[in-house]
């Protein structure tokens, strides 16, 4: 921008001034001309050929131009303004019922305009309802006219504008030497200008299937040069973390690692014995650790976390564990505690609390035990990055359920050691599809536990109208006559009007009132317990206590169990509505049982819509739960059924999100950029840094955090 021009302007006075269109182009993301030109058609229109009415078809989509020999608005029946076109060759009518005073002014009898439109056979003869149209000026367009995505206040013919100007002004250089080009698979030669001019401004002769399914070579190129815009910066957050310096954990003989291995209750499967060693192998390592950690629910990851824990601690660091709410960190991490308190105490140090809920003087002592280092682990919810916390020497962060948390958060985790950088481990229960991990979280190592400890026994899921409610709370009664114990999911506190779902509060009634009279093997009559977000925290975690002590028969619930409950005693899971639930998360639930030797069942409840019929969506969600109980499988799906978009919920804010290429029918080219990543960024820094800048902008700063 010429700065002597704007030099006096406010910032606010500046925004103040944009058009309308303006405004809308920013919010988009279309900032500089080559955020314009990257801006590519959704479609077509072919505005470069008339079709003269006499050879028309009806059925087929035209542009005629002729004289406007009447226009007229008929009231009798929807009001509507009738126009009659002739071209010399026919009349036709054109249609509209939606339409103002000044268009109808603007047909007058006598004017000569261009009309487009799907060509109909109506009452009236040949009809065209609704057609976009204009005055017969200038010559014909020479190529198809792009529709572009836009939003309300931009109108297409700005935006036509404001990209056409943008492709004259924009640098389109080449980014990417001609030996990866040639490498590409299905690329035809040209450049990026090329590639842009022809997707923008396309020939009226181009196969327009293969811009509309976006097969064609210019697509295909463009696709190939976001995925490696996606890859490049990835790598770049690598090579930029792995010039940082974290901390090195050596083993310790005799350590709280090897301490808490010999207490532990069980032998680790070999699953957490190789992710164990994964994970050591980075904490020795000078650069920080990027680690996703995923296994299934019930694959034993908090052992894994704990094993970590124990290692930062010998080598004499602090180790930061964050979970997204207080219950699940306390459901998570009381048995880690368990087993690390002991043996910490002999050291003259603790484990550290924080949380929301705690009061100044507990807050107050947990915080100097973080800041003078005596506090060896420090266990919460996101108060754990609260601005009054100072690390004595954070080490290890471990972030649980990792999809709950925004990037920003995650960075927040810092040491306060000037230079040191701890190492990172997140773990997620949801695991991340392959095409995904190679793609959108090529910037983390992904360690996997794909098998479940000994002695589960299948989970025998089962769909269940619910108008069968009556055969269920028999099975209920059955369950809990031999001391077994069931959850009893709904999905919201409160009738809503707009919804109608059952309340868990009038659930919890009417399944006490249900199960009058039904007593436990010793006799003891059944309790139903209530837990939802509303409750006060205290009374939360009274109640998982009973449950988990197994005085509450029946937890009847939001969704909050979805967090890391362990009652191996359950053995049932009723899932209301559950065509309302989205896919990961009817998984985990329904891993909530399954957990100890009985045979566990999983009752997914539901209610068709109006129309008798459960939407297509919902219906995919219930297939899949009925089909697969592994959780690979079911991030698969779930990633189909919803599109990348939704299925990486918190990381959109941060991960450079693809707009044109399609993981799954562009894996050739994902294995294209990332072979061709790292070469790039070592041989030509310059020209992939180029290429970042140009794809991403100001997008691609928040991995180099
Ligand atoms: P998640 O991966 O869902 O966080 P947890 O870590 O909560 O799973 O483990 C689920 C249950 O399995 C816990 O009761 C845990 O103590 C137990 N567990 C973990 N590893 C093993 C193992 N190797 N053998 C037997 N039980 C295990
Ligand atoms: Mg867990």
């Amino acid at each position: 921008m010429a700065a002597g021009a704007h030099a006096v302007t406010e910032p606010t006075a500046r925004a103040a001034a944009l058009s309308g269109p303006q405004k809308a182009l920013r919010k988009l993301g279309l900032l500089r001309p080559i955020d314009l030109a990257l801006h590519l058609p959704l479609r077509y229109e072919d505005q470069t050929r008339i079709t003269p009415l006499a050879q028309a078809q009806p059925g087929q989509t035209l542009q005629l131009e002729g004289t406007v020999r009447s226009a007229e608005v008929r009231s009798g029946g929807r009001r509507q303004l009738q126009v009659l076109l002739d071209d010399g060759s026919g009349c036709c009518t054109l249609l509209f019922f939606h339409f103002s005073g000044a268009q109808h002014k603007a047909l007058a009898p006598g004017t000569r305009i261009r009309a487009r439109g799907e060509l109909r056979h109506g009452l009236f003869g040949p009809t065209l309802l609704h057609p976009q149209w204009q005055r017969a000026e200038g010559e014909l367009p020479r190529s198809l006219t792009p529709v572009y995505p836009a939003s309300a206040g931009l109108p297409q013919a700005y935006l036509r504008r404001a990209i056409a100007s943008a492709l004259e002004r924009a640098d389109l250089s080449e980014t990417v030497p001609p030996q990866a080009w040639a490498d590409c698979p299905g690329l035809a030669g040209g450049g990026l200008r090329a590639a842009l001019l022809g997707l923008h401004q396309p020939p009226p002769e181009v196969a327009l299937a293969s811009l509309e399914d976006r097969s064609h070579p210019a697509w295909q190129r463009l696709k190939a040069e976001e995925l490696l815009a996606q890859q490049l910066a990835q790598w770049q957050a690598r090579q930029l973390r792995a010039a940082r310096c974290a901390p090195e954990m050596a083993p310790l003989a005799g350590g709280l690692h090897a301490q808490l291995l010999a207490r532990l209750p069980f032998a680790l499967t070999a699953a957490q014995r190789r992710v164990g060693a994964e994970i050591d192998a980075d904490l020795q390592r000078r650069t920080p650790m990027h680690r996703l950690l995923q296994g299934d629910v019930g694959s034993g990851k908090t052992v894994v976390a704990a094993l970590a824990a124990a290692r930062a601690i010998d080598a004499g660091w602090q180790c930061a564990l964050m979970a997204p709410t207080e219950i699940l960190a306390e459901q998570h991490f009381g048995k880690l505690i368990d087993w690390l308190q002991p043996l910490l105490q002999v050291q003259g140090r603790h484990i550290a609390w924080l949380t929301g809920s705690q009061n100044k003087g507990q807050r107050t002592q947990a915080l100097a035990g973080i800041h003078d280092g005596r506090a060896a682990l420090v266990v919460g919810t996101h108060a754990v990055i609260g601005e009054q916390v100072q690390f004595a020497r954070l080490g290890l962060a471990l972030i649980d359920e990792q999809h709950r948390f925004g990037v920003a958060q995650r960075l927040a985790l810092r040491s306060a050691r000037e230079g040191v950088e701890p190492h990172l481990l997140m773990m997620s229960a949801t695991p991340i599809p392959r095409t995904l991990a190679m793609s959108h979280y090529a910037d983390l190592d992904i360690s996997s536990l794909d098998e479940l400890p000994p002695g589960r026994s299948p989970i025998l899921t089962k769909l269940l109208s619910a108008s069968r409610r009556d055969e269920l709370l028999s099975r209920l009664r059955a369950q809990l006559a031999q001391g077994r114990q069931a959850y009893w999911v709904c999905p919201l506190i409160e009738d809503s009007e707009a919804l109608d779902l059952r309340n868990a509060q009038s659930t919890a009634l009417e399944l006490a009132a249900a199960l009058e009279g039904c007593a436990g093997p010793t006799g003891a009559p059944v309790q139903v317990g209530l837990l939802h977000a509303r409750l006060p925290l205290a009374e939360k975690k009274e109640v998982m206590a009973r449950f988990c002590a197994g005085q509450i028969g029946v937890l009847v619930s939001t969704t909050v169990v979805e967090v890391g409950v362990d009652v191996p005693n359950a053995t049932l899971m009723v899932i209301e509505h559950a065509e309302r639930f989205g896919l990961s998360q009817l998984h985990q639930l329904r891993g909530r049982v399954g957990r100890g030797q009985a045979a566990s069942v999983c009752v997914l409840l539901y209610e068709p819509g109006e129309n008798g019929r459960l939407g297509e969506a919902a219906r995919a969600r219930l297939r899949a739960m009925l089909e697969t109980a592994d959780g690979f499988e079911i991030a698969r799906r779930d990633l189909e059924i919803r599109g990348p978009g939704e299925f990486l919920g918190a990381r959109q804010s941060g991960a450079p999100m693809l707009r044109f290429a399609d993981l799954e029918h562009d894996a050739h080219l994902l294995d294209w950029a990332r072979a061709w990543a790292p070469r790039l960024l070592a041989e030509q820094p310059q020209a992939a840094q180029r290429h970042i800048e140009r794809w991403l902008g100001a997008k691609s700063d928040f991995l180099k955090a």
